[in-house]
């Protein structure tokens, strides 16, 4: 009988239980950290936390030497919700495609995580800013069986995210982060939706009542003047009935585009109704707001709208200007309603004036 040594096989065997017993402390412990950013994830709402979390968090999170993230925007809806939303590309991390067929390349139809080293071209493509790129780690972001991007991790190691490693944490990564980004966008489009016209892209109605409030709480707490702006397009009814509605919405949507590139960022335009707008200018004397207002009417007027004939559009302004008192004024809302009504009635004197002009009416506060 061939004589077993037991005290040697006792030694492999404890052993080999140890290093499983280190295997899965080490599988907890990775567990725990991919647990810890992905509780990150879920708890935002905005976009703009998501792609924070996955473009600038995530780097020192997995200690990694690059992230970069494309998105499909199929319709150009997402580049416009981010210019929205102020929404920047995050040093060239955040690419925008308008196909998934870049998709191709990096998982040929299977959309599964990826790891391995990358050829220059693509390597140059992923991560613009890395100059040398070891191995990577290729999310697919899949919703609904629809491709809406695809997440990026790059190491200058080579073994770092070499394809013999298992990928199982990542795939749920890849599944999580795609599930809170269709979240973000659903919600960022949805509010957009509800707040914004849908023609002019500007600030609708409800939006400028939620504003408004805002506005004039933010002028009376920092002692600084808010200008009104009611403008109002001239014979616009003439332009439907000459040229079609269909000129008529293009007319529109030009000339919201010009007032908004008259004004600063933090101005608020708004689609007050059919072919009525209006601008809150704050921290504006009338003086100012007047300037405004007639660099407006200018750039409208120099408008030349070609389609089915040539529409030259003009616009008539009310200009009325709140300089907060000293002392608290208590009814904002009141205050805010007769700053309007004043607006729309130096508006009115404009189109009785004979149009294309701007009025500006003194408004008087009386202390509610
Ligand atoms: P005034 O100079 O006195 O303001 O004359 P006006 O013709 O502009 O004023 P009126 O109130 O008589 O007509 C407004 C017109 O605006 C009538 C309406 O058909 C048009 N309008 C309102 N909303 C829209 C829209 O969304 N698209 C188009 N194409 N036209 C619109
Ligand atoms: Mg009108
Ligand atoms: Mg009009």
């Amino acid at each position: 009988m061939p004589k077993i040594d037991l005290q040697h096989e006792n030694s492999k065997l404890k052993q080999s239980v140890q290093s499983l017993l280190a295997r899965i402390e080490e599988n907890q412990r990775i567990d725990r950290h991919f647990q810890g950013f992905e509780f990150q994830l879920l708890g935002c709402y905005h976009l703009k936390d998501v792609l924070d979390i996955l473009l600038v968090d995530a780097m020192k999170h997995f200690n990694l030497d690059d992230v970069g993230l494309v998105l499909v925007d199929r319709d150009f809806s997402l580049e416009e919700l981010m210019t929205s939303l102020d929404i920047g590309r995050y040093e060239n991390r955040l690419q925008l495609r308008h196909s998934d067929d870049f998709s191709l390349t990096l998982y040929r139809g299977d959309y599964r995580v990826t790891l391995g080293e990358q050829d220059t071209l693509t390597a140059s493509r992923l991560f613009p800013n890395l100059d040398q790129l070891g191995s990577a780690a290729l999310l697919p972001l899949v919703r609904h069986n629809q491709l809406l991007g695809s997440l990026h991790f790059a190491s200058r190691s080579h073994e770092r995210f070499s394809p013999d490693k298992a990928v199982d944490f990542l795939q749920h990564l890849a599944g999580i982060s795609a599930v809170c980004l269709d979240n973000s966008l659903s919600n960022e489009h949805l509010k957009r939706q509800s707040l914004y016209d849908r023609l002019t892209k500007v600030s609708n109605r409800m939006h400028f009542d939620l504003e408004f409030g805002k506005e004039l709480e933010r002028s009376e707490r920092n002692g600084q003047p808010l200008c009104c702006l009611f403008l109002d397009l001239d014979h616009f009814k003439q332009v439907n009935d000459q040229f079609g509605h269909q000129m008529g919405d293009i007319c529109l949507k030009q000339v919201a585009a010009a007032i908004r590139q008259e004004l600063r960022k933090t101005d608020l335009l708004a689609r007050y109704g059919g072919e009525e707008f209006v601008v809150l200018l704050h921290s504006c004397e009338q003086r100012e707001g007047l300037q405004i207002a007639e660099r407006i009417r200018e750039v409208v007027d120099k408008l030349k709208i070609t389609g089915r004939g040539v529409v030259r559009p003009t616009v008539s302004i009310g200009l009325a200007c709140w300089h907060p008192a000293g002392n608290r004024t208590h009814d904002l809302s009141r205050l805010g309603q007769r700053l309007l009504k004043c607006a729309d009635e130096a508006m009115y004197e404009a189109k009785e004036q004979g149009r294309n002009r701007v009025v500006s009416k003194v408004f008087c506060q009386i202390v509610a």
